[in-house]
């Protein structure tokens, strides 16, 4: 855990969030600026930086939270696809650095690009 990052505060429980989905793992919250109808961010809950800093002992782990991805959306109401979003560093826009997949989905038109 890192005593400085948002989404370990998040994970810890020490910043309230709504849980959409949890499990050992990961955590998955909604994202509190949303920039589509349903725009959910899966959370693990190891400090991983990015897929820059990401090891291969992540992989079984990245896996898992994408195919998490379709049953949360459908659970949500949404049938007809969905985006998956993963911002990495500065120059790829990620602003929060521990590691996270944006899930968009919904009816358009969408509020922004992530
Ligand atoms: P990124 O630019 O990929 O690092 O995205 C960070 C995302 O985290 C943004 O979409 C923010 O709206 C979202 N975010 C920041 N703080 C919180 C929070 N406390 N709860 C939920 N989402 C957050
Ligand atoms: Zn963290």
């Amino acid at each position: 855990m890192n005593e400085d990052c948002i989404f370990c505060r998040i994970v810890e429980g020490r910043i309230p969030s709504k849980r959409v989905y949890e499990d050992d793992q990961m955590i998955v919250i909604n994202d509190i600026n949303p920039a589509a109808p349903v725009h959910l961010l899966v959370v693990p809950k190891e400090h991983v930086e990015s897929l820059m800093t990401a090891q291969q002992q992540h992989q079984a782990l990245m896996g898992k939270m994408l195919l998490l991805a379709p049953g949360l959306v459908s659970k949500l109401g949404t049938t007809d696809g969905f985006r998956v979003v993963i911002n990495n560093g500065h120059g790829g826009g990620q602003e929060v650095f521990h590691m996270h997949f944006h899930i968009l989905a919904g009816p358009r038109p969408w509020k922004r690009t992530i």
